[in-house]
């Protein structure tokens, strides 16, 4: 089969400014065409469509995955195809890919096979110029904090507890942890510094969270950055910084129209980590597709237990967004490897193994259903190496459940390839009960910091409960005491387990989620509870793909996936 940048670049796409007013509606004077093939949607339009019903959301989420990933974008982007294909309205709703994966281990973030968002290259390779004005306000900050010290320091920032850092869309581990403002009284005052990936910059999180600009820029303002030596939070509003990094960002907060390889529309915008921030698409990109299609099909990352939930309890809470439906992920594959397989063998049958493996998709199955009240369908990402035996006891376990089960093959088919899951996805969503009934969030705005992490330990993750050292639980008490007690939680963890061990694959229970660290995010509304390594600045792999990355005689990319 032809990788993923030749199937992209042999497809035949259509003028972004076509998709835009043939299928959209949208007038031309309200798009910003970036080259033929991608525009930005004005703001000021999307304003207009305040008064129009929205369309129907759905959410896709996973298993909890291996390091391969599990298919998440891939099945987006072939769900919507399959939707448009059997005459419903829809659009795709993603995150922009970072360029530290990119360059760093072989994986694309807009799709594969036959499921792509296009132009790929453009999409992996700068787009629309976002992640650089995300980073460049973040920058702009960090260089105001540095020159406000410098300058006599008048709101006293203690120089030792700027948490604020720098950041740059690299894998570069050499700037982790370093050292600025050497070289003598002209420089500045020396201190310890770092980067982070833009991806993982709050600003990225506001970007993605701000419902305007006026909400952005008092978001930016909120931002804590330091303390006084007094022990007294310092913000960007402070610094007078929040202004100039809105002007930095106000082109950038219009969404990004593309298509998909079948030439079906597609919003890619924004994209935080789902570590220490939510991990979805903006807010803007998810509520302008909701007024411009009857169906909207949107990806949270990482598995069900941490995508899902922050989908909901972060994103959801705070703007009305509500998931029609929600279509989770799996692979055999994975469920293998959940039931103890070594990777290497994952593409061997091995029927006991899957039945043990399948606890995990149950877990999630029964979270979303109970714990998010939300109507679901399990789809089955299909490899070539899937035997009929395999698929067959799948779907027997799971009937069990009472879930429906469908085989997905759009990585290779295309929209053609998901017209089962497409169908199911409507039936459960025109026929079955309607998920405003049943949709929670996991815990209430008013519980306890400690409560809600609690909430989300013991309801979704299956553990007996949380604990924290001393030093946290008073920092806890500190951020409620200030006011911060209303925000919802984020949680920092492995992605490959219910537990915050890596290793414990399939569905452990009655472990302890250990809370290392938090830390506020002013701006963005939410307490990051880090419970585990995160790493908010990759290195690059031994062999980067970015050795293969290459610009053949013709001028046409090669070697990116
Ligand atoms: P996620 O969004 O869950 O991280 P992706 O959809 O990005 O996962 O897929 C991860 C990688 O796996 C991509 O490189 C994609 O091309 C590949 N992939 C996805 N589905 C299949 C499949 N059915 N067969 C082979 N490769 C696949
Ligand atoms: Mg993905």
């Amino acid at each position: 089969m032809a990788s993923d940048i030749e199937i992209a670049q042999r497809a035949q796409l259509k003028r972004v400014t076509e998709i835009a007013q043939q299928r959209l509606g949208i007038p031309d004077e309200h798009l910003v065409p970036y080259g033929h093939h991608k525009a930005k949607i004005s703001l000021a339009y999307l304003d207009t469509l305040k008064d129009r019903p929205d369309g129907k959301l759905i959410l896709v989420t996973a298993i909890s995955p291996t390091p391969a990933g599990e298919g998440k974008t891939t099945t987006t982007v072939g769900l919507g195809d399959a939707l448009n294909r059997i005459g419903r309205k829809t659009m795709v709703c993603l995150r922009e890919p970072s360029l530290g994966p990119v360059f760093g281990v072989k994986g694309g973030a807009a799709g594969g096979g036959h499921a792509q968002v296009v132009p790929m290259e453009d999409i992996n390779l700068h787009f629309t110029g976002d992640f650089n004005a995300i980073g460049l306000a973040n920058n702009l900050l960090a260089a105001m904090i540095d020159n406000h010290v410098h300058h006599g320091n008048a709101l006293d920032i203690d120089v030792r507890r700027i948490t604020w850092k720098r950041v740059m869309d690299m894998n570069d581990r050499a700037l982790r942890d370093i050292t600025v403002g050497l070289g003598g009284p002209a420089n500045g005052y020396p201190r310890q510094d770092g980067f982070d990936i833009v991806v993982a910059s709050e600003v990225m999180a506001i970007f993605c969270l701000a419902t305007s600009l006026q909400d952005l820029k008092e978001r930016l303002g909120n931002i804590v950055v330091a303390q006084t030596r007094g022990g007294q939070p310092v913000t960007a509003r402070d610094l007078k910084a929040h202004g100039a990094m809105t002007v930095l960002l106000k082109d950038a907060l219009a969404p990004n129209l593309v298509q998909t390889l079948e030439n079906n529309p597609a919003i890619l915008h924004g994209g935080p980590f789902a570590n220490i921030a939510h991990g979805c698409n903006s807010v803007i990109a998810t509520k302008a597709s909701l007024k411009l299609a009857d169906y909207v099909v949107t990806e949270a990352g990482f598995g069900a237990d941490l995508g899902a939930e922050k989908f909901i309890d972060i994103k959801c809470r705070k703007t009305g967004l509500r998931p029609d439906a929600v279509v989770i992920v799996a692979t055999v594959r994975a469920l293998k490897f959940h039931g103890g397989v070594d990777v290497k063998q994952l593409n061997t049958e091995n029927l006991a193994a899957l039945e043990q493996g399948l606890a995990n998709l149950e877990r999630h199955v029964r979270n979303v259903r109970e714990v998010y009240g939300l109507p679901c369908v399990v789809s089955i990402n299909h490899f070539s190496f899937d035997t009929e035996a395999e698929l067959a006891l799948l779907q027997q376990r799971m009937a069990r459940l009472e879930v429906p089960v469908r085989v997905a093959r759009h990585w290779a088919d295309g929209g053609r390839g998901a017209e089962d899951v497409a169908r199911t996805v409507v039936e459960l969503i025109e026929t079955g009960p309607q998920a405003a009934d049943g949709f929670r969030f996991v815990y209430p705005d008013e519980a306890p910091l400690l409560d809600k992490i609690g909430a989300i330990a013991t309801r979704v993750y299956g553990a007996a409960g949380v604990s924290c050292s001393g030093k946290v639980r008073e920092q806890i008490r500190k951020l409620e005491e200030a006011g911060y007690g209303r925000y919802p939680v984020c949680v920092a963890k492995t992605q490959y387990s219910f537990s915050t061990d890596p290793a414990a694959r399939g569905a452990p229970s009655g472990h302890t989620i250990d809370i290392r660290e938090v830390r506020l995010a002013a701006g963005a509304e939410f307490i990051v509870m880090i419970c585990g390594d995160v790493m908010t600045m990759p290195g690059l792999p031994k062999i980067a793909s970015a050795e293969k990355i290459d610009l053949d005689d013709e001028g046409k990319v090669v070697g990116l996936f």
